[in-house]
């Protein structure tokens, strides 16, 4: 069976391509059973004035997505549209996301770490950052954050759980401990880790997350989603032949997909 790509985003975002039929008909072509927008939240932890609009959505565009994609769903009956929201994590700021994703009828909702104490970590625009900072420290400073992501209780699958290592930076320290430590967060929180294939397209060119990593969620329990985080039609289901061996080599028989916040699961 083909794997669903459950990370795609809009041209809402300001920084992709193309309109969401052509996502479509990109994955009605590849033959996937089923995808999932996962457009970015609106910064609803700024002052409007301070948004960046390259970055994510209006607030007011956020109805307008979700009816988009109820839209689709009925325009293409020969594949299942699931809808889904990438959601910053922030921490102090959850009682802030929270109402917002009731507010509307999610299949699912992917909590991301690209912020640290307010630097944007994984935006090309301020790697520069990293020339300051002890590498080692960083990654012990991003995967905190990804068991508080985990642990807050907003989201279902953590995205692209060690995106920290996406310009190639990497730290001297073992990271075993630290795979380990966040797979078992991730188990107790029960939310899914996700084989995200966009790390193949940046300069580490490797998919996240590192199969040590993913070796310890099976080794846990976790559950696995796939996502290809698409910011260009041609990026649908990018990759997902390396997906899956990643998936297989790390343990994994069965991968979840998601339908108004529950879970269910198929075979790989
Ligand atoms: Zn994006
Ligand atoms: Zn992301």
């Amino acid at each position: 069976m083909q794997l669903p790509d459950y990370h795609i985003h809009t041209a809402r975002c300001g920084h992709a391509a193309g309109r969401m039929e052509e996502y479509v008909e990109r994955a009605l072509k590849l033959g996937l059973p089923e995808i999932g927008f996962a457009d970015h939240v609106p910064m609803y932890w700024l002052d409007q004035r301070d948004r960046d609009p390259t970055l994510a959505m209006p607030p007011e565009q956020l109805p307008e997505y979700v009816a988009e994609v109820e839209r689709l769903r009925a325009a293409y009956p020969g594949i299942t549209i699931r809808l889904g929201l990438e959601a910053d994590y922030i921490p102090g700021y959850e009682e802030k996301l929270q109402p917002l994703l009731e507010g509307y009828p999610f299949d699912y909702v992917i909590g991301s770490v690209h912020y640290i104490d307010g630097w944007g970590f994984d935006n090309p625009a301020y790697r520069d950052g990293y020339w300051e900072k002890d590498i080692n420290r960083l990654y012990r400073e991003y995967f905190k954050l990804v068991r508080l992501a985990a642990r807050s209780g907003l989201f279902d699958v953590v995205a692209h759980p060690d995106l920290i290592k996406k310009f190639g930076y990497r730290p001297r320290d073992d990271l075993r401990e630290v795979y380990e430590e966040t797979a078992r967060a991730f188990a107790v929180a029960g939310v899914c880790v996700e084989v995200n294939t966009a790390g193949l397209r940046a300069p580490v060119g490797e998919i996240y997350p590192a199969p040590g990593f993913l070796r310890a969620c099976c080794r846990h329990g976790v559950p696995a989603t796939t996502g290809s985080d698409a910011h260009a039609p041609s990026q649908v289901g990018a990759d997902f032949d390396s997906a899956r061996r990643l998936l297989v080599e790390a343990g994994y028989e069965e991968i979840a997909f998601f339908k108004g916040r529950k879970k269910f699961f198929r075979k790989i």
